[in-house]
């Protein structure tokens, strides 16, 4: 048996989905584009949703749109995929690495504000292992330094938040959980549809935003930045179009689209599935004394797209030895992230070493385990009872 530390779960109605648009007219840019970016604009309850070819050409087209650009700074996390920061290159931007928080491996809002210079354009918070960030303050920062939210939710869709100032707007109510890619404390929220994530269309991603301006040109951008309906001059016939921006071909396909309304459906099923077996975990791990269980804070729900376990320190410096024993008894566990300034191409642009000193020792202890929906409760035990018994060997 060998566990991964995620994977995708498909059924005959995916396959089906997909068969379907195989035998119809439009196998790309057909009406499956459109009908997928509605539901996951209803689901999350945003006003728009614009998918794309995968969750990284989302994230270029997010920051694209926001304008940002050469000499323009974004302040995110070293605690995520490389494609978080790389973004920021694409565009001309600089990414600004500011430390996590070393329970959640979220950003540490109290540390957003020292790091803004009046070059900083955009926030991007990534809600790492599916746990929100701590969205409001770094909302009312964003506020007062004019600065635009770009969510990195690849971790979080199903995700939720505790919208505690719901409170003061209706004199005393009870707080108001809502859905990450809702953008309440952003302007635009980024989703990744790979296999390891919560719903998968092979490759794809999508960004929402409740802004029309921003909508507009994330479809143009999309593809070409060609527009057929927006003109600036008088259209030579009906064949007519215009390029207003260099776009790219970052569209998704119609196969992918059908797969993604699919899958889609069965969200809160993957979300309550994944939810279960970190409920279980955390009760087996309850004050182990090996390492340390997620957090779930106060006001996230989280949608645990990874369960990072933290060594303690006996134990963190046997991680290479421990992650090794812990594969070859089929638990595919992997570790994220390495810090993305730590990388080669990093280092050399000429970030320092220790610039994120909780990210690194985050690093140094983290493992995450399998936590997908496709789990059944005998391989939920099997990763129970081989953890435990890896780490007795290593005690
Ligand atoms: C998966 C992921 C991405 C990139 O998404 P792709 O669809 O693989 O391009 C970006 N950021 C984070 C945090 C991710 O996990």
């Amino acid at each position: 048996m060998v566990l991964p530390y995620s994977r995708q779960f498909i059924d005959d109605g995916d396959i089906k989905a997909v068969t379907d648009v195989l035998r119809s007219d439009f196998i790309t840019q057909g009406p499956k584009i459109e009908e997928f970016e509605t539901a996951l604009a209803e689901y999350c309850g945003a006003a728009h949703a614009v998918i794309f070819s995968s969750g990284t050409a989302a994230l270029h087209a997010a920051c694209e749109v926001a304008g940002v650009g050469a000499g323009d700074e974004i302040v995110t996390t070293p605690l995520t995929f490389v494609a978080t920061a790389n973004v920021s290159l694409y565009v001309g931007a600089k990414p600004v690495f500011i430390d996590v928080e070393c329970d959640t491996g979220n950003i540490d809002a109290n540390l957003i504000e020292h790091a803004i210079t009046p070059c900083t354009k955009a926030i991007i918070p990534v809600h790492f292992a599916g746990h929100p960030a701590a969205m409001e303050q770094v909302f009312d920062l964003a506020q007062k330094q004019g600065l635009v939210i770009i969510e990195d939710a690849c971790h979080a869709l199903g995700a939720r938040y505790l919208l505690s100032r719901a409170k003061e707007h209706r004199g005393g109510e009870r707080a108001e959980w809502v859905r990450i890619g809702k953008c309440a404390l952003s302007d635009m929220t980024v989703f990744s549809f790979h296999p390891v994530k919560h719903i998968t269309t092979g490759e794809g991603g999508a960004v929402l935003t409740n802004d029309k301006s921003y909508y507009d040109r994330l479809l143009m951008f999309r593809t070409h930045g060609i527009t057929r309906t927006e003109f600036t001059r008088e259209p030579d016939g009906p064949w007519y179009y215009e390029m207003h921006l260099l776009g790219f071909n970052y569209r998704m396909t119609d196969l992918q689209a059908a797969l993604g309304i699919s899958q889609l459906r069965k969200i809160e099923r993957f979300i309550e599935r994944r939810r279960e077996i970190a409920g279980i975990y955390n009760r087996k791990f309850h004050s182990n004394p090996f390492f340390d269980v997620p957090a779930e804070k106060d006001y996230a729900y989280s949608a645990y797209h990874l369960y990072p376990i933290r060594l303690k320190e006996g134990y963190a410096v046997k991680k290479a030895a421990i992650v090794s024993e812990l594969r070859r008894r089929g638990l595919g566990v992997q570790v994220h992230y390495i810090p993305v300034y730590l990388q080669p191409f990093y280092q050399q642009l000429g970030y320092e070493k220790a610039l994120c000193p909780v990210s690194e020792a985050f690093y140094r202890s983290e493992i995450s385990i399998p936590i997908y929906p496709a789990m059944n409760d005998d391989e939920v035990c099997f990763v129970t009872e081989t953890l435990v018994r890896v780490f007795e060997d290593f005690a």
